[in-house]
């Protein structure tokens, strides 16, 4: 037996491991802290070891920034290749390399988790005599609330949930985990996230993108399913959660399932609206519309947009509605999570310019850059009372490779075990019977048309209060 851990990647030709996995995993070697990893590149090709270093070369061209030869060598060295499929044979044949703790990446389409999971298990990989054993999956877990249930079933009839690392990469962005610093380490901040003072909370995540070449995955599920039952969800349970008492793992994630299960039941009809993108000007090249991208059903009712409107019926959040949104072909991408501030209650500045200035916002903002933002009102110099808005930011990084960098924390984490940044089934559970009667609703009708690159379907407005508007999408880009 050796002490060694041992990273399997599971489906190591494909895109997730070749644009993000490893160039993550490189990244980690330049800052060393892979000490001594050993990578195993599983997948049905019949490569030599060779032959993947030198695609992985290629790729890592491809996808990584600044790459230090002298690191990349040593990173090279770490990997090896074994070509085989899912059957207990062919894993099995990995067992003699695998005399100390090891990870399994699933890097596969979903449809094959739950078999590759009891197949690792049934090839007697998931004994941990050698050493710890833990399966790493990615969302999607499930399409909806039954699926998911019966796949967590299947889990765990040869997975330990603690051996099991659900992947959100939201949960590796900077800015997602600075929200729990930001709103719990500062004294001044989490007084006055409350319904007292807070009037609306705001979570977008908007891209310029369409479907690109993910159509066959794509249509049939869309936005509620691809992006606001997981990412959003999981940001909105950041931005709502109580304080835990602890940074631990278990008591972290207990209170965000404490959110989840206070959400009120949401009336779709109400609650949820959905549009899909027509042809349109994005950045001034014409695009064309969702049903003519190549690999879409024609007459498809895939919604490309998404807003919910939901309450969580918590002491601190009372009555405060908390809107999610999420779309493909928007005007500007952005993704934050906002609070919005009432009004102050003494009208000092009735009469005057500031009576019409805008509100306060807190925004906690992931991309295109990295940061943290207070919106604050201050006069204006010169000799009249007028207001301006002046932004006070914490600035984390540029619009550059985050996506790897997210991967990048939460490989770490799964090789020190640390289950924070990943999500119980539980929270899963919650997410699915949060959208689920939104998917039944929607099983009929059809979304409502809106023009590529603009700010969306005019049916997100409608869960708007008075006076109250979506912060705009190209303010995100400043
Ligand atoms: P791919 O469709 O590219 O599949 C990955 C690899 O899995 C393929 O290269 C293939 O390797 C192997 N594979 C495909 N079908 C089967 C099968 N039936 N049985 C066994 N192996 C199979 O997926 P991605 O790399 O895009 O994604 C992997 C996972 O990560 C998915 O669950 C996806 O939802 C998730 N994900 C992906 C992201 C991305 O950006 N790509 C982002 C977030 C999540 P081979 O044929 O060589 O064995």
């Amino acid at each position: 037996m050796s002490n060694q851990p041992t990273l399997v990647v599971l489906g190591a030709s494909g895109d997730l491991a070749s644009r993000l996995l490893f160039p993550a995993l490189l990244s980690l070697e330049y800052r060393e802290r892979l000490e001594n990893l050993r990578i195993i590149g599983y997948a049905r090709q019949e490569w030599t070891t060779d032959q993947f270093h030198e695609n992985l070369r290629a790729a890592i061209d491809l996808h990584a920034a600044d790459v230090d030869e002298k690191y990349l060598d040593k990173f090279i060295e770490r990997i090896d290749f074994h070509g085989g499929d899912l059957s207990v044979e062919s894993l099995g044949s990995l067992k003699p390399e695998l005399d100390g703790p090891a990870i399994f990446y699933l890097a596969l389409p979903p449809g094959v988790f739950a078999d590759a999971a009891e197949t690792i298990a049934n090839a007697g990989l998931a004994d941990e005599t050698p050493g710890f054993r833990r399966l790493v999956i990615e969302k999607p877990f499930g399409t909806d609330l039954q699926s998911a249930l019966a796949l967590n079933e299947q889990l765990h009839k040869f997975w330990r949930e603690d051996q099991i690392f659900r992947i959100d990469h939201f949960l590796g962005k900077e800015t997602v985990q600075n929200m729990l610093v930001f709103r719990f380490a500062n004294r001044f901040i989490e007084p006055v996230l409350n319904a007292n003072h807070v009037d609306e909370i705001q979570i977008t995540v908007a891209e310029t993108i369409g479907v690109e070449g993910r159509s066959r995955y794509y249509d049939g599920i869309g936005a509620l399913r691809d992006m606001v039952q997981n990412h959003l969800i999981q940001m909105m349970t950041f931005a709502t959660m109580e304080p835990p008492a602890l940074w631990d793992a278990e008591m972290i994630r207990d209170h965000k399932v404490e959110v989840l299960k206070s959400v009120r039941r949401v009336d779709p009809d109400r609650d949820a609206i959905r549009g899909q993108y027509t042809a349109g000007l994005v950045d001034g090249t014409p695009r064309i519309a969702y049903r003519a991208e190549p690999g879409v059903d024609p007459v498809s009712h895939t919604e490309t947009f998404a807003a919910v409107q939901l309450h969580v019926d918590t002491w601190r959040w009372e009555g405060i509605p908390v809107l999610l949104r999420s779309g493909k072909r928007l005007a500007a991408k952005a993704h934050e999570v906002v609070f919005r501030f009432r009004e102050p209650p003494t009208r000092l500045f009735r009469h005057t310019p500031l009576e019409h200035a805008e509100p306060n916002w807190l925004v906690f903002r992931m991309s295109p850059s990295e940061c943290t933002e207070l919106v604050v009102r201050t006069k204006q110099p010169g000799l009249d009372l007028e207001a301006r808005e002046s932004v006070l930011r914490a600035e984390y990084a540029t619009p550059d490779d985050r996506e790897a960098s997210a991967y990048e924390s939460l490989l770490l984490d799964v090789l020190e075990g640390d289950h924070t940044p990943f999500l119980r089934f539980d929270e899963v559970e919650w997410s699915w019977r949060i959208v689920d009667p939104i998917l039944t609703a929607w099983q009929r009708g059809a979304p409502e048309d809106y023009v590529g690159g603009g700010d969306g379907p005019a049916g997100q407005h409608r869960f708007l209060g008075p006076g109250h508007y979506w912060r705009p999408l190209l303010n995100s880009t400043s």
